[in-house]
């Protein structure tokens, strides 16, 4: 019976148990949950903290040196215990804390930081290394059931992924609203692209002399109810769902069409039509493939369409950016790197990569008006004249903008000064015009 007994407590063990940190598990954290969010009590909190990117350092520094620095994390979360909270570990990266006793305050407050504790470096042997996290928080003061609590915990968690490392994410109503509106739109992608919801607007680019040298394709949502969705809403969704390869074909071969219906209207464009192309297009490995194509199809000449990067899209994947970069570059597409100075501003990779523009980003061209803002943008400047870029200042609203940009030796403009981006069909007419009266740049 002894024996039974013992074996029982060992299964039970095991059960509940973590085997790694001896903490407690997920199967015990929903016991525990259903038990105590019967009732209304204190206030208390349930969070959720995830480190950043586990599996690479699982891939990095191999499993038993992992399982290690779950080791140390652990007993680094339980040094920041207070006395009445609960420690769990849910998964390989996840641990959750259940705080009772909370002053109303500080749930109000809705502030909750990253404490010290845990970012100071870990250690492999005797090589530092640094983890970042994530917290999801929620509210757990009404009763409310263990899934739905997890299932709340987990939402916050991936809201504070979405915004990057070092984030606390509190959960509520205005959150939950959010997520699901999220939601709907991403569901909504596939069938909005079959049913021409699409369709991109355009704005010039123009020299020196007020002359159209290209334009940027600028893609827009018309959705059924909402009316028209900003492409800073729906390109992440679009990435985040697996949607964007798609999504960036339509792009690409909806602007060579465009180019195509342009020129059966002899209407020329003078210069390159720029798309945006996403990281996650560059990922793909068919991207040099879709833009070869789309050119066939419409008979369009590659050096009329320009492909716009971000700074991170290249640095992220720098060895499979390289390749792809080249490739495009083979079919004489010109690639430019938007909004320039925002991210990693490295010379190395702008050296090492076949690129032919830079794009000073607005932020810039907002600060002109400081001595500090102009040394900024004629660095910028410097950096493309020294690497043989043509640089374009982005975002110009107004004349003195303008006036200090030419000062700085800038001869590429794109603005709402010039025009905002435009339909198909008003961006003809612009086109039309402006060939034969420039606008004024002096
Ligand atoms: P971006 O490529 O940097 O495009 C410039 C954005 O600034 C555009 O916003 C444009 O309308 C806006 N803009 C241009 N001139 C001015 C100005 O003078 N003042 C102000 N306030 N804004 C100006 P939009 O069209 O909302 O696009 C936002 C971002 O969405 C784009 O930034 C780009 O990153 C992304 N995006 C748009 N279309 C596509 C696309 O087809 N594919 C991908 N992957 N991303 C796209
Ligand atoms: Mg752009
Ligand atoms: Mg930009």
């Amino acid at each position: 019976m002894r024996l039974l007994r013992k074996q029982e407590e060992e299964l039970k063990t095991r059960a509940y148990y973590d085997s790694i940190t001896g903490l407690p598990n997920e199967l015990w954290l929903r016991e525990q949950l259903s038990s105590i969010l019967t009732t209304r009590q204190e206030a208390r909190v349930l969070i959720m903290l995830h480190v950043n990117e586990f599996h690479a350092i699982r891939r990095t520094f191999g499993n038993a040196n992992a399982d290690d620095l779950i080791r140390q994390l652990a007993d680094r979360i339980r040094n920041t215990l207070q006395p009445t909270d609960t420690l769990a570990r849910l998964q390989d990266s996840t641990f959750c804390v259940i705080r009772h006793r909370l002053e109303e305050k500080h749930l109000k407050s809705k502030q909750q930081n990253i404490n010290e504790e845990l970012t100071r470096a870990y250690f492999v042997g005797s090589q530092p290394v640094n983890l970042t996290f994530q917290l999801g928080i929620i509210d757990v003061s009404l009763p409310d059931s263990a899934e739905n609590a997890l299932y709340r915990g987990y939402l916050a968690m991936q809201e504070a992924i979405r915004k990057g490392s070092n984030q606390a994410v509190f959960f509520d109503d205005l959150l939950e609203e959010q997520i699901q509106r999220d939601r709907d739109l991403e569901d909504a992608l596939p069938s909005a692209l079959e049913n021409n919801e699409f369709s991109l607007h355009y704005q010039p680019k123009v020299d020196a002399n007020g002359q159209c040298c290209g334009a940027e394709a600028l893609l827009r949502w018309h959705h059924g109810n909402q009316g028209l969705i900003s492409p800073a809403i729906f390109i992440p969704l679009a990435e985040r769902s697996g949607f964007m390869p798609k999504l960036g074909a339509w792009v690409i071969n909806e602007a060579c069409a465009f180019l195509g219906r342009l020129r059966e209207q002899n209407n020329h464009l003078p210069g390159r039509l720029s798309v945006n192309v996403s990281p996650w297009q560059l990922r793909e490995e068919t991207l040099p493939s879709t833009l070869q194509s789309a050119l066939q199809a419409t008979a369009i000449p590659a050096p009329q369409i320009e492909i716009e990067l971000t700074e991170s899209a290249l640095v992220d994947s720098l060895v499979t950016a390289r390749k792809q970069l080249q490739a495009i570059r083979e079919l004489g597409v010109s690639i430019a790197v938007d909004d320039f100075g925002t991210g990693y501003s490295s010379l190395a990779y702008l050296q090492d990569l076949p690129l032919d523009v830079l794009k000073i980003d607005k932020q810039f061209v907002d600060n002109l008006d400081s001595t500090r803002g102009q040394q900024l943008v004629e660095g910028i400047i410097n950096i493309g004249t020294v690497l043989d870029m043509t640089v374009v200042a982005e975002g110009i609203e107004d004349r003195t903008q303008l006036s200090a940009l030419c000062a700085l030796g800038c001869q590429y403009f794109q603005g709402y000064l010039f025009s905002k981006p435009l339909p198909e069909e008003a961006f003809g007419e612009w086109l039309r015009k402006n060939l034969q009266t420039p606008l004024t740049t002096s």
